[in-house]
């Protein structure tokens, strides 16, 4: 407990005051779910209470409430972040507030092509709702049954479609954040042009809850593709993945939505250990794209560019085989061996995740370089380098050899991970492409930013959230 601040019985039912007895959660079993991390990584991990308001003013009444009592605050979304941004590290000082009753769609605008929400919604929901207006909200990723948008934004998340439509930064006109003093900034501008002065929202998003509680948002939505073509293709290597990425943007008029790759281990793990899970070529091959064109019309002619792009690339050697979806169900089986990578990657044992990103052209250097360096740091070691290649972004994974035991696994993490984070560093590349830094990497961080981008960070940390009140021990 907080000894600078007044009674804990005093804050509790202030809090139970502002928000009523179904807002606040203090009794273990029901703050469980809140504390549980979703990688599994840590455990045991303990708060104050949870708070669970239901508008933007019961935010900044708790946030309030909290700068008096000197309570630190973790918000916390759909609590599905993998560097464990979301979740308490102060031993059962801080407050955990959960944006999960703020879930209402507040507007919708066809011919602005916006969305207005709140926090809470979760990232599905948001994507029916445009879907239902004949639009498109483009941001998707595996846990977008579960994540809210809130923490979508907050973490600036990526996913699938980053290639084309920009990640969740990219999305966004405006927002309203509650300030770590409890005063409501409303920013709620639904406007593509408004050059007044410092672009505040971008403080908040990425900012991972440390400056501020985003609540609600307006969001950009786009036409909805009715021309969707989805291939499975075998490469003749990583660099041929970048060559056919250049040539299917150019031969579809950037038509190209998602652009996966995917190596022979990965689909292996998928089919050995997820139900229902197909090879979809007849032969195994080293290395594999997921791609996806989009076009407007349905009776339009990405099918035919999709065609040609391959034949061509398979006369020019790139790819050696090639698989083209026929029916939206065959689509869907394509895209869930990308979409369960994470589930064939825990039946296979402990994993250590590397989120990061090089320039698009220098991916096949740093697979081919990063790769032989962990295999002789750790012999065993199953490398699986796979994601958004279209992006630049490698999720560089390394699966734990087979009969190692998992704690002497986790503990070589420090090790493995400066290899691959040096590795990435002297290509100019990021530590995070689209995790965040959150509690996981926060000790990383300072050896691979500036130190003219830290002290930057630090003085907007300062300015913003004296008190230090503000998702604590996460990022910086
Ligand atoms: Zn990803």
């Amino acid at each position: 407990m907080n000894e600078a601040g007044p009674p804990a019985g005093d804050f509790l039912s202030e809090l139970r005051a502002t928000l009523g007895d179904k807002g606040v959660v203090v009794e273990a079993g029901d703050m469980e779910p809140f504390l549980r991390e979703w990688r599994g990584r840590f455990t045991d991990l303990k708060a104050r209470c949870v708070a669970l308001p239901h508008s933007s003013a019961q935010v900044a009444a708790v946030v309030k409430l909290c700068a008096k009592h000197r309570v630190p605050i973790v918000p916390q979304g759909g609590n599905t972040s993998l560097v464990a941004s979301g979740v308490p590290f102060g031993g059962g000082d801080e407050l955990i507030l959960s944006l999960a009753r703020m879930n209402r769609i507040r507007a919708v605008d066809p011919l602005n092509h916006t969305i207005t929400v709140e926090a809470g919604c979760v990232l599905q929901t948001v994507q029916e709702a445009a879907a239902k207006v004949d639009r498109l909200f483009p941001l998707s990723l595996g846990a977008e049954g579960t994540c809210q948008i809130g923490g979508n934004l907050s973490t600036n998340a990526g996913g699938v479609n980053v290639l084309r439509y920009g990640n969740a930064r990219e999305q966004v006109l405006g927002l309203e954040v509650v300030l770590p003093d409890g005063r409501v900034w409303d920013g709620l501008r639904a406007l593509r042009k408004d050059n007044t002065g410092y672009d505040l929202k971008h403080l908040f998003i990425g900012a991972e809850g440390t400056l501020g509680i985003i609540t609600a948002a307006v969001l950009k939505l786009y036409p909805l593709p009715r021309d969707v073509h989805t291939a499975f293709v075998a490469l003749r290597d990583p660099a041929a993945a970048i060559e056919l990425l250049a040539r299917a943007r150019g031969a579809s008029g950037d038509r190209c939505t998602s652009f996966e790759l995917i190596p022979r281990l990965t689909v292996d793990l998928v089919l050995r250990h997820v139900p229902g899970t197909t090879d979809p070529l007849d032969a195994p091959h080293d290395w594999y794209a997921l791609i996806e064109l989009s076009g407007p019309d349905a009776d339009g002619d990405t099918g035919a560019v999709l065609e040609s792009l391959l034949e061509r690339a398979f006369e020019d050697g790139l790819v050696v085989d090639a698989t083209i979806a026929q029916s939206a169900a065959q689509a869907a089986a394509l895209w869930r061996i990308r979409e369960t990578v994470s589930e064939g990657e825990a039946a296979a044992g402990a994993s250590l995740k590397h989120d990061v990103a090089v320039p698009v052209s220098q991916v096949p250097a740093f697979i081919a370089a990063a790769t032989p360096e962990i295999e002789t740091a750790l012999p065993g070691v199953r490398v699986m380098a796979f994601g958004h290649v279209g992006d630049g972004n490698v999720h560089f994974n390394l699966i734990q050899p087979e009969g190692m035991d998992r704690q002497a696994f986790y503990a070589e993490w420090p090790r493995l991970s400066t290899l691959v984070h040096d590795r990435v560093t002297a290509m100019s590349g990021s530590i995070s492409a689209e995790h965040g830094i959150g509690h996981l990497k926060r000790d990383a961080l300072p050896h691979y930013k500036s130190a003219v981008e830290l002290d930057l960070m630090r003085t907007l940390k300062a300015a913003l959230d004296p008190a230090g009140l503000m998702n604590p021990g996460k990022v910086l």
